[in-house]
């Protein structure tokens, strides 16, 4: 065979003959048990980034593991491919639609997968664009709506203002827009809604069936969720007729509140001022307060400003008359919006009080300290005992919470709540490169669902795209215009469409069933291959995209058309690939493009370094030397085999037993590698520490070549080079190939098992020695076959039977001779 490697003309070749003979192709079912390995479906941007190549490196090399270790594998691709990006494209390029700059763009990124040689079963390629899927994404919209899990409301939104669409709570990040930073604006529309906070409890408790998941990620997702318990209290407002409902986590110190603030949009301020002379004043305040952003609203750095309505409420348990303010701090979307102030025992609040002049009242004094509301200097947020509070006093607090509330609770003024800070998700936009949600306006018969057998509504491709803060389909009457399906009458459709994160929410369920016209998958189908066993991709999507797959998991589940709870069982976020310390980006000109290192070095040389060079879930520093080296490696490999090849072909299956010597090593090199790389990859993903240890028995096979050939044994060699190749299989499956090929093996590499050790082999030889003190033998000891002399002379002098025996005496002179005996000699 030729001794150079030649990765250009071997990695084409391998992927014509895989394309060619079905390799990937995993059929529905099998007897042997399912592994579902998947990873995060990408948005057709048009070129794939290092990043994309780390995560499908990981899940290939998963996915091939678990194949040559038995499992029936379904590893699928697919494409993420509505959303603003193509539309901006459109309407910056003028002239190409968004339909095909984005098939255009599926074209051209799979094309690049299929170079790098993953293992995809691209018969079960889905794009969410494509009207054969989503009409089952607007199938499912529907099923939420039957269910009452489908609302459209009106609603003080995030507006992006560059993006020109609205955004749900989880798309603002800092304040800004997720996608392009641009500061979010408050808007009031009528938008359509999920109503995720249905399961914010669910979506908790199971975290907990969710060991296989990173902890900062659940963290991160229990913390959004935001549960707190508490109690919802009524102050009857003062002359007037109604009730302002508090939710407040802090019931035992009602007594201290000294004020009480609303959010400017609070249902109940136009009463409260009504006739006030200050009216027309505090409608400015309100009409400012609005226009500011949440985070200009709420950040530390924002000062309060809070303004009264001349109105007051009443204190439910000590009757006290209780000023109503509004104040910019307070957003109507988390609690009841409004808050109590309780100046003493919450720093916020001490601060507003001491800035307008409200009174700081004690109701909870700490053990050892003596607070006194004149001289404080910030509020005290900890435990105590109950001060000025009426028959409560002297309660520890925390039981005071309780006895509070339920006292309340009994007099008809309160209960206990739990509540979070989960909001319900909003899922329309007003974009055109989306799934039109499938509701139809009648003004006879109200809201009316698109009938199932009308699905899909095709998304017109005739449209104008300008972003003009409203949906482009409102612009397209023969979309617009419609019958009633319920009466017959004319109608008009909702012109907006879906967010995309729903598109996503429910696409790992359509690859069990890609090409299903009876529904958006076979139950059988997902009942056999779901949960996902592996789920990877990046950590930004913690919140998103995989909180929203939860809550679309547990609707599906309860709607009876899924049997899983969950959908992914272990989750790896895998790490960043930096350049130069920083996040690789076109601003910061650190692209290194995948493109270019695998004309250059091929495929097969860009996955190992990526996954040789960082364990996958920290951060990669990209490294020139690094891929250089890994590229050295593979020639490497490629020269070893190739001069062993006519060895292997004519070599006995499997050694003889009763090897020894350097025989006997390198078989056990062997094994030990097998071993080592095998838990490697199963407990932890390690590849970086699994690479390594494949390349340390290349070079103890570098020098077991060098031995004589009568001293080398060919079924050693026979065997330690098809473990090799075996076991670099997932990691560089074009080069392990065209080796196995040549070495005279039929089929696939990518079907056979993977190597199993044998413990036997691992067992290093052992000799007996004998001890002598001054000429006469003492001891006996066993010792590693093959150990060099100082090591023995070490091993014995320390031994404990040795020691006594030396004990008092002075050692001058040790003698060994290796294997056979220790001669120690005393004074
Ligand atoms: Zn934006
Ligand atoms: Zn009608």
């Amino acid at each position: 065979m030729n001794d150079k490697y030649n990765f250009s003309e071997v990695e084409a070749k391998w992927q014509t003959r895989w394309a060619e003979e079905g390799t990937y192709e995993i059929p529905d079912y099998s007897d042997r048990p399912k592994y579902y390995c998947l990873e995060m479906f990408p948005y057709p941007s048009g070129k794939l980034h290092m990043g994309h190549v780390r995560n499908y490196s990981i899940g290939d090399v998963v996915a091939r593991f678990k194949t040559m270790q038995g499992l029936h594998v379904l590893h699928p691709m697919g494409w993420d491919a509505f959303g603003l990006p193509a539309e901006n494209a459109a309407i910056k390029h003028g002239g190409i639609h968004p339909a095909d700059w984005t098939f255009a763009n599926i074209d051209n990124m799979r094309a690049q997968l299929k170079q790098m040689g993953i293992s995809y079963d691209w018969n079960r390629e889905v794009a969410t664009c494509h009207s054969g899927y989503y009409k089952w994404t607007q199938w499912l919209f529907l099923q939420l709506f039957k269910n009452g899990l489908a609302y459209k409301k009106e609603a003080a939104v995030n507006w992006c203002p560059a993006c020109a669409t609205v955004l749900a709570n989880e798309q603002v990040k800092d304040g800004g827009c997720e996608r392009c930073n641009t500061p979010v604006e408050k808007k009031e529309l009528a938008q359509w809604f999920f109503k995720i906070t249905d399961y914010a409890e669910r979506l908790l408790q199971d975290l907990e069936l969710l060991p296989g998941w990173p902890d900062k990620v659940k963290t991160m997702q229990e913390h959004w969720i935001g549960r707190s318990e508490g109690a919802e209290i009524d102050f009857k407002l003062d002359g007037l007729d109604g009730v302002i409902t508090v939710y407040t986590t802090r019931p035992d110190t009602i007594f201290g509140v000294t004020y009480m603030v609303l959010a400017p949009e609070h249902p109940l301020v136009e009463k409260l001022i009504a006739g006030s002379e200050r009216e027309a004043e505090i409608k400015e305040f309100i009409r400012k307060v609005r226009n500011l952003s949440e985070i200009d609203r709420t950040s530390n750095e924002v000062e309060k400003v809070g303004l009264q309505t001349g109105a007051y409420c009443i204190n439910p348990l000590n009757g006290e008359k209780v000023p109503v303010l509004i104040a910019n701090y307070v957003l109507l979307e988390y609690g009841t919006g409004c808050v109590m102030g309780v100046p003493a025992h919450d720093q916020r609040d001490f601060e507003f009080a001491r800035k307008y002049g409200y009174p700081v009242r004690v109701v909870i004094q700490p053990e050892g300290i003596e607070l006194d509301a004149a001289t404080m200097e910030s509020a005290y947020d900890g435990e105590g005992l109950l001060v000025n509070s009426g028959r409560f006093n002297g309660l520890p607090n925390t039981r005071a919470m309780k006895e509070i509330t339920s006292e309340l609770a009994g007099m008809g003024n309160g209960k206990f709540r739990v509540n979070y800070r989960l909001r319900d998700w909003l899922i329309s936009r007003q974009r055109y490169w989306g799934a039109p949600i499938p509701i139809i306006y009648c003004e006879r018969c109200g809201v009316v669902p698109v009938p199932e057998t009308d699905l899909p509504v095709l998304l017109p491709m005739d449209v104008e795209f300008k972003p003009t803060g409203r949906s482009p389909l409102a612009d397209c009457p023969d979309f617009v215009n419609t019958a009633c399906p319920s009466c017959g009458g004319a109608a008009i459709r909702e012109t907006d469409t879906m967010d995309t994160f729903m598109c996503s929410s429910w696409y790992y369920y359509r690859y069990t069933s890609p090409r299903d016209i009876d529904g958006p998958w076979d139950k059988a189908k997902v009942d056999y291959w779901l949960p996902v066993d592996q789920y990877i991709g990046g950590v930004e999507h913690a919140i998103l995209h995989l909180l929203y797959s939860r809550f679309f998991t547990k609707v599906l589940y309860d709607l009876k058309l899924i049997s899983n709870q969950e959908p992914f069982t272990n989750l790896l976020t895998q790490g960043m690939v930096l350049k130069d310390g920083t996040k690789m980006s076109k601003s910061k000109g650190n692209v290194v493009s995948p493109e270019d290192i695998v004309a250059r070095y091929g495929a097969d040389t860009a996955r190992l370094f990526i996954l040789f060079a960082a364990p996958p879930e920290r951060d990669l520093e990209w490294s020139d030397q690094g891929v250089e080296g890994c590229f050295r490696f593979l020639k490497r490999v490629w020269r070893l085999v190739a001069s062993l090849a006519s060895t292997l072909k004519t070599a006995p299956k499997r050694p003889s037993s009763g090897l020894v010597g350097l025989n006997r090593s390198m078989r056990r090199v062997t094994h030990a590698t097998i071993k080592k790389v095998t838990e490697d990859i199963s407990a932890r993903f390690n590849f970086n520490t699994a690479v390594s240890a494949v390349m340390e028995m290349v070079n103890a096979l570098y020098q077991y070549k060098e031995l004589p050939e009568t001293d080398r044994d060919p079924a050693v060699i026979r065997e330690a080079v098809e473990s090799l190749l075996l076991l670099l299989a997932p990691f560089a499956p074009h080069i392990t190939e065209e080796l196995w090929e040549e070495t005279g093996h039929t089929g696939s590499i990518h079907r056979q098992p993977w190597p199993s050790f044998d413990q036997a082999a691992l067992v290093e030889d052992e000799v007996t020695i004998v001890v002598q003190i001054n000429g006469k033998v003492r001891d006996r000891m066993l010792v590693p076959a093959g150990i060099g002399a100082a090591q023995m002379q070490e091993k014995v002098i320390q031994d404990p039977r040795v020691l006594k025996l030396t004990e008092g005496k002075q050692i001058i002179k040790v003698i060994p001779v290796p294997g056979k005996l220790v001669n120690i000699v005393v004074k």
